[in-house]
């Protein structure tokens, strides 16, 4: 069957775009979890198809062998997502990115092989911005983006998520066929829309071929700092940020004390004294954006800072939002060990008692407490990262262990705090923590839909099992 499946393969995307070398394959299993592959899982091949004419051909030979295909933009979402659990086609969708900025229809299209960074820079030669900003953005691709619908560090309350922005998208079937949703228009379905099952789909149900989303003007922004004692006040701050009705921020973001002092030193700066909050102001003109970043920087100033400022020094706020963008890289080269991150997402009410738990996170957990938590986030979204290194030398056992741990108390706290992951996805490592968070019925609900999308469960099985 494999040498048959190959032959049909290279017919599909020509000799070129097949690999069948052992490390294209084992790289295009791995993410970023700190354990190996499994031989037992090492995919037959890895293809780059360069149309969509060509995935389709390849789901129904998929189809036709009952042959499991796995999508991959970058490899980087955090929840095990694109890691196969049984050999299969990796697909890839690099050659895909192609993009089209069409300003007299107001939108843009882009295929899903493009990087986040790539378009947003594309974007903004034009006066535009991109809703989507994740830490992996220079390596993260739209497809994987789209599919996990993540805004990472722009705020939802103030930007909404991709998806908001999503008038329309081409997709391939599980089973081969091709379809469009949405509009070309800038009013967005009202009632049934197709669109929504894709958007933050974990790659389920399709894959995503082109992305249409509107084109979002720039606007002027103004930049504040706070910096305080302890946690506690920072996260009362946040939360009366709300309670008073300030103008949700673009970002905010938090580091612990332990986390500034890293990402100051890497950039040459005096760190700060204690853990530090820092946001951005929007506005149509630099005084709109002042005036809104004010309104935040007096719920913190409410709350006792050692120091709350606007920076206007633009130095200054390149370096402190490069050093926070890129933490997890920086933690990396201090620690020499490789990430396991949760994510933790707090409601408004509890959100200081959240970040007691979040700084918390390892207690009581057999390996991971040996490890040092690292506590970062996107605080105005009320998302903390408890972060944690693992040694490359542990066990292969004990790294798992490790993982397995971060997502058991990621579920804890998000059951008890009555939320659930906004980035990274919502099944693979999280399948566990869905069904405790929302029931059997509702997990096989998304079963039921699963196979109608997918009948021979060809398109990443392994991920709505929780088996990743
Ligand atoms: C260092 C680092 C920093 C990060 N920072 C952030 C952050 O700040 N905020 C945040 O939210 N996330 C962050 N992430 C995780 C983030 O979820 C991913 O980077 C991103 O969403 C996934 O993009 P990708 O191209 O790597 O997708 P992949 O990992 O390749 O794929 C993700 C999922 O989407 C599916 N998929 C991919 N393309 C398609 C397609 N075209 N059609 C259908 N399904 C598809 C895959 O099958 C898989 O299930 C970070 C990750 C790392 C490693």
């Amino acid at each position: 069957m494999e040498e048959k499946l190959i032959t049909r393969l290279a017919e599909i995307v020509g000799d070129e775009y097949i690999s069948l070398s052992p490390f294209e394959r084992i790289k295009s299993a791995l993410d970023p979890f700190p354990y190996d592959l499994s031989p037992e899982v090492l995919p037959f091949c890895t293809v780059l198809p360069g149309s969509k004419e060509e995935i389709s051909e390849i789901m129904k030979l998929a189809n036709e062998l009952k042959v499991p295909v796995f999508v991959r933009g970058s490899g980087t979402v955090l929840t095990g997502a694109s890691r196969p659990h049984e050999p299969g086609i990796v697909l890839l969708t690099r050659r895909l990115n192609r993009f089209w900025i069409l300003e007299d229809h107001g939108y843009f299209e882009a295929e899903p092989g493009l990087r986040c960074a790539e378009m947003a820079d594309e974007l903004q030669k034009r006066g535009c911005f991109l809703p989507m900003w994740p830490g992996s953005k220079v390596v993260a691709s739209l497809g994987g983006l789209v599919n996990n619908n993540t805004s990472a560090h722009t705020i939802d309350a103030c930007a909404g998520k991709p998806g908001d922005y999503i008038l329309g998208l081409e997709v391939v079937l599980p089973t081969g066929e091709i379809i469009e949703t949405g509009t070309k228009g800038l009013r967005r379905i009202a009632g049934m829309d197709l669109s929504k099952f894709f958007i933050g789909g974990d790659g389920l149900l399709g894959i995503v071929t082109k992305i249409r989303m509107r084109l979002v003007p720039l606007f002027k922004v103004a930049y504040g700092i706070a910096v305080f004692d302890r946690l506690e006040p920072l996260a009362k701050g946040v939360q009366r940020m709300y309670l008073e009705k300030a103008p949700p921020p673009l970002f905010m973001e938090f580091m612990a004390k332990d986390v500034a002092e890293i990402a100051y030193r890497v950039k040459e700066m005096e760190p700060p004294p204690g853990p530090i909050v820092f946001f951005v102001g929007i506005g149509g003109d630099e005084e709109e954006a002042r005036k809104k970043m004010e309104r935040v920087m007096d719920a913190f100033r409410k709350e006792g800072p050692i120091e709350a400022r606007q920076i206007t020094d633009l130095e200054e706020w390149a370096k402190l939002w490069s050093a926070r963008e890129v933490i997890a890289s920086y933690l990396m080269d201090a620690t020499g060990g490789k990430i396991v991150v949760a994510e933790v997402v707090s409601n408004l009410p509890q959100l200081a008692q959240c970040m007691r738990e979040a700084e918390d996170f390892s207690q009581g957990l057999s390996v991971l407490s040996e490890l040092h938590n690292y506590l970062f986030g996107h605080i105005g979204a009320l998302t903390m990262h408890p972060t944690f290194f693992v040694p490359p030398e542990w066990p292969e056992d004990k790294r798992r262990q490790a993982v397995k741990e971060c997502f058991q108390r990621e579920a804890e706290l998000n059951v008890k705090y009555g939320t659930c992951g906004g980035e990274w996805g919502q099944f693979g490592k999280r399948t566990p923590f869905f069904i405790k968070r929302y029931g059997e019925t509702a997990y096989n609900l998304v079963r039921q839909i699963k196979r109608v999308f997918d009948p021979n469960n060809i398109l990443n099985p392994g991920i709505l099992e929780g088996k990743r």
